[in-house]
């Protein structure tokens, strides 16, 4: 069996029971080495197989994975995060689907959220935004057209920005363009949930400087919103004057 398991953001306590469980019980473990913490691996049983995917090519890993199914082995693919955010995961799936080999798909706490968590804000504030646009800038992969920084930045939504931090300059310049002002708050989480975590607020305005001086250009996640900083309304949800299915309204 094939289980493609989130490992989350880092702290080795935010993948799922099931995830765990998962790992414990594995035969063979290919695990995103670049990014997925090594303490994961300590629950691996005895004499468990380690592959290390930073250094493998697609065609490597699904060999590993084909070897696995062959001996009846229990096989965990290990994403960091979700593995449904920029894991390339579907081009595995595809290649497991042509070898007629069945897999399953156990989630992650993704970086984004455990970003938010640890600025702790909330992305869907009423009268701020009630969406969240995850992307990024592109790099060697290509981003359409259409959904170029600068458009989604127009609609003034809650944004979580992957990939990008080594080009702040241009994201800063492509969100102050969309946004057309420069005062926006803009949160940079670098490693979430690690015990090297740091934390970098500002605005569009003073983003790059404050980036540039910590020396942070990868594994962080760019926060932009008033979401992070600003006034908002209160939630109908926990409002005493509204009622709802499962609460009537006090007087
Ligand atoms: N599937 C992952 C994303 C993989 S792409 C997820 O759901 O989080 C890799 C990018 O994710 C990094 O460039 C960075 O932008 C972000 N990222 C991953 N882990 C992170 C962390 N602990 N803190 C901040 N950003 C992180």
């Amino acid at each position: 069996m094939i289980s493609f398991v989130g490992a989350g953001p880092g702290n080795v306590d935010l993948i799922t029971v099931k995830g765990r469980r998962l790992l414990e019980e594995a035969d063979v473990v290919i695990y995103a080495g670049s990014l997925v913490s090594k303490e994961h691996l300590n629950f691996c049983k005895e004499g468990c197989k380690l592959h290390n995917s930073a250094s493998m090519t697609l065609e490597e890993v699904i060999e590993v994975m084909k070897a696995g199914e062959d001996e009846n082995l229990k096989v965990v693919r290990l994403h960091t995060g979700d593995p449904s955010i920029y894991g390339a995961i579907k081009e595995q799936m595809d290649l497991l689907d042509q070898e007629e080999i069945s897999y399953e798909v156990v989630p992650g706490v993704s970086s984004f959220t455990a970003a938010c968590s640890s600025i702790k804000k909330e992305f869907t504030l009423p009268d701020v935004s009630q969406t969240v646009i995850l992307t990024r800038i592109e790099g060697r992969t290509p981003v359409p057209e259409k959904e170029d920084l600068e458009k989604l930045a127009a609609h003034k939504a809650s944004m979580a920005i992957f990939l990008s931090v080594q080009d702040i300059g241009r994201v800063v310049e492509k969100l102050a363009r969309g946004y057309q002002r420069d005062d926006v708050p803009v949160a940079v989480v670098y490693k979430a949930t690690w015990e090297d975590e740091k934390i970098i607020i500002g605005t569009l305005c003073d983003i790059e400087e404050k980036v540039k001086k910590e020396g942070v250009n990868k594994m962080a996640q760019i926060l932009v919103g008033d979401f992070i900083d600003g006034d908002y309304s209160r939630s109908k949800l926990y409002d005493p004057t509204f009622t709802h299915e499962y609460r009537r309204a006090s007087k």
